[in-house]
């Protein structure tokens, strides 16, 4: 079996480590004996939809937002909603998150349009959320935490079409308002995470790459299981700095 992994923008977006996500989403596959290509998707390339199994696209400032912006409803907003449709998988950090949603208004009051992928919308605020974040998700069906760190002044709303990935156990998440992170659309989740996020939740990465495998080779694949301890480790570190500091939400982890 093999995933080809679209990176979008890679020189523009990618902050905190982002690219990150591409060495865990590929090692993790290789080791699971799936093979692997990625290949950078810039600013003026298409792609084809039916092409790319998994598309990344990680956090950037208001400037790289801008240029990326207008490359989105040009060149590949059309062909990443129609990948997601067609049940691609999409990880999409910060900047990248907030311009799959309708719009981002920046502290100029300049709106960025975004592709409507997520039924969401971002508008600066005045203080920078910034900080680790834990949080509590059950979109794959059992109950996971997330770990990772975020730093955004932008504070995302979800429409109803729109389900979050979880709710904020630490941290600030969408908006530091209601008390949810992320946003999910069939096999695509945009989150504030960096961190970067994947080599931290070693669960998302296997997650994704099982969710692309089941697109392209059959819903009954079930990914061989890949030693996570090292991840798990990190994982737990972060909870456990965060509970140390007695600030977690809940005491349920
Ligand atoms: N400019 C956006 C914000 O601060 C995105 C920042 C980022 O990607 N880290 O909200």
């Amino acid at each position: 079996m093999k995933v080809v992994i679209g990176h979008l923008y890679a020189d523009l977006m990618n902050i905190y480590g982002d690219r990150g996500n591409i060495i865990a989403l590929t090692r993790r596959a290789q080791w699971a004996g799936v093979e692997v290509e990625v290949r950078n998707l810039a600013l003026g390339q298409t792609l084809d939809p039916r092409e790319y199994d998994i598309l990344f696209v990680g956090g950037g400032q208001d400037r790289e937002q801008s240029l990326i912006a207008d490359d989105l409803q040009k060149v590949k907003g059309g062909s990443i909603v129609e990948a997601v449709e067609d049940g691609a998988v999409v990880l999409a950090v910060c900047g990248g998150y907030q311009l799959l949603g309708k719009y981002f208004k920046t502290g100029e009051d300049v709106v960025l349009p975004g592709i409507g992928l997520f039924d969401a919308w971002t508008v600066a605020g005045n203080r920078r959320c910034i900080g680790d974040a834990v949080v509590e998700c059950s979109f794959t069906g059992e109950r996971r935490t997330l770990v990772g760190f975020e730093n955004h002044s932008g504070k995302t709303y979800l429409g109803p079409a729109a389900r979050p990935i979880g709710k904020v156990l630490h941290g600030f998440g969408n908006n530091a308002e209601d008390g949810f992170e992320g946003a999910v659309y069939k096999n695509a989740y945009g989150t504030y995470l960096h961190g970067s996020i994947l080599p931290k939740n070693a669960w998302l990465t296997d997650h994704l790459i099982a969710s692309a495998l089941r697109r392209r080779y059959g819903q009954n694949i079930v990914l061989p299981p890949v030693d996570a301890g090292l991840e798990e480790r990190a994982h737990r570190a972060v909870i456990a700095r965060i509970r140390g500091r007695g600030k977690m939400n809940t005491g349920a982890i």
